[in-house]
Order: C-alpha cells, then sequence, then structure tokens
C-alpha cells in the first residue's frame, strides 16, 4: 500500500501547503530536499526546514502536501502523476450508510483553504475528487473552492461524491456557471424502492430528497454520475433501478455498479452484506443489458475481471486506487493484470488465493 501520510517535523507555527522537489527550484511553492539519509528528508522552502521520515525522496517529487506540525505529519494531497487525489474536505455526514467506509465523525477541521492552495498547484487538466463525509453539509465553502480554483485553473476538473441531500433552488444560478462544466457530482443511488434506499443510508425521506437534487441538478446542466453499491438487500433491485435510470434518469453521464469495499462499517457486517458476483451476477447481468439496450453508459467498479463473464468484462473498470490496490499471487500469471481493478488492499484475504489467471 502506498502511504499517503508520513511522520514529519517542522517548526511552523500553523499548517501549510508546498509541493515537494528533489531538484532546486525558484517557485515560491516548492520545498526542495536539500539532505537525505536513511528514509529521513530535508526539505526546505518558504516554511522552513521540515523533515520528512519514511520514503524516499524520488518517490514524493512532485507531490503536493500539507504540512501539521501541531501533528507531526505530511499528508500526500495529490500526488504526482497520480490520477487518484482526492481531498476529503469533512468526516461529518446526515446519513449512516450500513457499508459507509469512512464512518462520519461529529467533529469538522475546516481546511478549505488549505485545499483550495493545494489545487491551484495540481498539475495540468488533472481531475481532482471531493469526497468526506458529506462535502455538501460545507456547500458554500465547495462551491467558493471551485470557483476559486476555476478563476486561474480552468484546465483542472472536479469530481465530487455527494449523497445529493442538499441540493436547492437557490443553487441553481451557481450551478449554471460554466466552471461546473468541468465538475462531475458523483451520487449514489441504491434502489428505485425508496424504502430501500433509505434503509441503506439509514435516513427516512432520503430516496425523495435525493430525488428533488437530482431535478435542481438537471435543471442546471450539472454533469452527473450514479453510483450502486452490490449489496445483498439491493441486488434483487437491480433490474428496476435499472428501469427507473434509464426511464427517468437517462441524462447521467455514467452509471458506476460497484462491488463492495472490506473497510469501515463493512467489516463487521461483510457476511450480510457481502454478494459474491461468480455465483450470482443474474440481476447484474439484467440491469446491465437494460441500461445498454437504452443507452445509459454503465460500468463495473471494483470487480476483479476473472470475476465476470467474457462478455461482462467488457463493462468492468480498473477502478480501485493505486495506493489501496492488490492482488494475489497468481495474478502475476493473469494476461488481464493490467486492466484488472483487483482487490482492495482491506479485502478479506482468501479471495486472492481463488483468482482464475486469464
Ligand atoms: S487473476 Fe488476478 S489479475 Fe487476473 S483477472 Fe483475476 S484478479 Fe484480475
Amino acid at each position: 500500500m502506498i502511504p499517503l501520510t508520513l511522520p514529519a517535523l517542522s517548526d511552523a507555527e500553523k499548517p501549510f501547503v508546498t509541493r515537494l522537489r528533489i531538484v532546486p527550484s525558484d517557485q515560491e511553492s516548492d520545498s526542495c530536499c536539500i539532505e537525505q539519509a536513511e528514509n529521513q528528508l530535508l526539505f526546505s522552502g518558504e516554511h522552513g526546514l521540515f523533515q520528512v521520515s519514511g520514503s524516499k525522496a524520488d518517490a514524493l517529487d512532485g507531490d503536493i502536501v500539507i504540512v501539521t506540525p501541531a501533528e507531526n505529519k505530511v499528508e500526500r494531497i495529490i500526488r504526482s502523476g497520480s490520477a487518484q487525489n482526492s481531498l476529503l474536505v469533512t468526516e461529518r455526514c446526515d446519513q449512516l450508510c450500513v457499508m459507509c467506509s469512512q464512518p462520519p465523525k461529529k467533529t469538522h477541521f475546516d481546511r478549505f483553504e488549505l485545499f483550495t492552495q493545494a489545487a491551484l498547484l495540481a498539475e495540468n487538466g488533472i481531475t481532482i475528487g471531493i469526497t468526506g463525509g458529506e462535502p455538501t453539509l460545507y456547500k458554500d465553502s465547495v462551491f467558493n473552492l471551485i470557483r476559486t480554483v476555476f478563476e486561474t485553473r480552468p484546465d483542472l476538473n472536479f469530481h465530487i461524491l455527494t449523497n445529493g441531500q442538499h441540493f436547492q433552488e437557490s443553487d441553481l444560478e451557481t450551478l449554471r456557471n460554466p466552471w461546473f462544466r468541468n465538475v462531475v457530482w458523483g451520487i449514489p443511488l441504491y434502489s428505485h424502492i425508496a424504502e430501500t434506499h433509505d434503509e441503506i443510508v439509514a435516513k427516512k425521506g432520503a430516496f425523495d430528497r435525493l430525488h428533488e437534487s437530482l431535478n435542481y441538478l438537471l435543471l442546471s446542466g450539472a454533469r452527473l454520475e450514479l453510483r450502486t453499491v452490490i449489496l445483498q438487500s439491493n441486488l434483487d433491485s437491480f433490474p428496476g433501478l435499472a428501469k427507473h435510470i434509464t426511464g427517468i434518469l437517462h441524462f447521467v453521464e455514467q452509471w458506476s455498479i460497484m462491488q463492495l469495499e472490506n473497510i469501515g462499517f463493512t467489516r463487521n457486517r461483510w457476511d450480510s452484506l457481502y454478494v459474491d458476483l461468480r455465483n450470482d451476477f443474474k440481476s447484474i447481468a439484467s440491469a446491465l443489458d437494460i441500461a445498454t439496450l437504452f443507452g445509459v453508459n454503465s460500468k463495473l467498479f471494483n470487480v476483479p475481471l476473472c470475476h465476470l463473464s467474457e462478455f461482462h468484462r467488457n463493462f468492468a473498470v480498473n477502478s480501485i486506487s493505486d495506493w489501496k490496490q492488490r492482488f494475489g499471487e497468481r495474478c502475476s500469471m493473469c494476461s488481464k493484470i493490467d486492466d484488472c481493478s483487483g482487490f482492495f488492499e482491506w479485502h478479506p484475504p482468501e479471495f486472492l488465493e481463488q483468482v482464475t489467471p486469464i
């Protein structure tokens, strides 16, 4: 697993954003490595000297980081050359999804200013994720971040994960701003049956409120991705959900059907939530057929290719971020390893031994 947080020592008074360099740089935002020994790196920049441990210098070159002196840590917020960078803007959420991978916390530390500075330093043209918790609990701050970044960096793109509970008619003017053409909103919808969706997200009325938000997003011309995690409780409703999406939500750019991640709440609920698609794919296959027939672009996320028929491998995306992606030993014999999502680092280990190299 690629470490995203490393130990650091700095005398700075408050957290700061900088880009790490192993070669000299005259950019004010950069901190250059001036000494390295045994995984101890000394950087120098406008915030003074700071030491980072636990990594080789070249592995960090170009990373945009937040150094937090009070917590003796450096966070690799936007890693150089990585297509999978997300800003976790809050850990608060107003839903409590049964399979939440990042169980919410009550406290919120506002770091929007730091995240904005980090985004402004990003490599040209990349997509930056915004995630939580629920980012739109701080909707004005999210809108401000996007506005500020796009004023000088219209080349960037954002993908924002949201539970879709907080969009209002008054947001239409903001959402219609051309800057939002570079923003895709990723929104979970777990069933076409309101009670099933509400039960999964543990919030009564969430399905109806989500559809109200979808109306506003549709009216604003927003770009949308719908996301559905496969669970035992919604497996049978996939064909119905496909009809619902193709019927009234067909304007979405993509429907992402996602295999479960064994982390957060799921760790203790794996046996009652997980669907082994090698044995139970009929409902998903039917949903993919319906979506394809009606022109809704649908994809399978987090599903190893050898868990799928040859035909359905066409829907699979190599979706697991590099820093948490893992393969079984036998995967090294597989001709599809470069296209395969593999498994999450924390997937039950026995599954890694049950692969069938292609
Ligand atoms: S054998 Fe490994 S690399 Fe090949 S499809 Fe299965 S999980 Fe993916």
